[in-house]
């Protein structure tokens, strides 16, 4: 077989175990939000992504829509990615609770150890070559620390998927709601130089930042 055939097998395979992984998260009443989502938000984008980006949990556009990042934050993660010379469609995006929490509120503890296997699944089998944690939410629960988003943004971690599997480079960065509320040019900065650690880490040409 081909390089090519290989890659459209690997991710016609990837695209079904995935979609397996959403139509439980659709099922999921492991904690109370099953019951008090309209729509679960299991997360989209290529099945064999190399940046997966984690966010926190669907907020209300996401819950009406079971689609992730598609408010506000996420019209500011298209524009991220675009800037990145990319399209969403390149990417995965998910988030660590896969249903919205009432008002937005933090996650709890035992709502992220339910709902972490989810996303934990959706990794091994997209299999990415760098982790974007949105967050300190992602960041936390990806890299097990209680380390701040600004201790921690700015440089490679690891994110280790389980017993014989290699760990995958995680860069933490800020959660663009965060940076909607804070959106000063020294935060799009730090996202921007985050970013751009991220695209050289994958041998990819850094687009020419458009000033706005
Ligand atoms: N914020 C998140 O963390 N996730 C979404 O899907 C939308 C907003």
């Amino acid at each position: 077989m081909s390089d090519q055939a290989e890659q459209k097998e690997s991710t016609i395979n990837s695209a079904a175990e995935l979609e397996k992984v959403a139509d439980e998260v659709r099922l999921c009443r492991e904690c109370d939000l099953g019951s008090l989502r309209t729509n679960a938000v299991p997360g989209e984008g290529h099945p064999n992504a190399r940046i997966m980006f984690v966010g926190e949990a669907p907020g209300a556009d996401e819950d009406a829509q079971g689609r992730p990042f598609i408010g506000r934050a996420g019209k500011l993660l298209d524009k991220i990615i675009t800037a990145c010379g990319l399209k969403r469609s390149d990417v995965f995006i998910g988030n660590i609770l896969k249903c919205r929490p009432p008002e937005n509120r933090d996650p709890r503890a035992e709502e992220i150890v339910n709902c972490f296997p989810y996303l934990q699944k959706q990794i091994e089998i997209i299999n990415p070559e760098i982790i974007v944690a949105l967050g300190a939410p992602a960041a936390k629960t990806l890299l097990n620390t209680n380390k701040s988003i600004g201790q921690l943004r700015g440089q490679f971690h690891e994110y280790y998927p389980g017993l014989g599997r290699a760990p995958i480079k995680l860069m933490p960065t800020y959660h663009t709601a965060y940076l909607l509320r804070n959106y000063s040019t020294e935060n799009r900065q730090r996202v921007w130089e985050d970013m751009k650690k991220v695209l050289t880490e994958l041998g990819l040409p850094i687009p020419e930042r458009d000033k706005k």
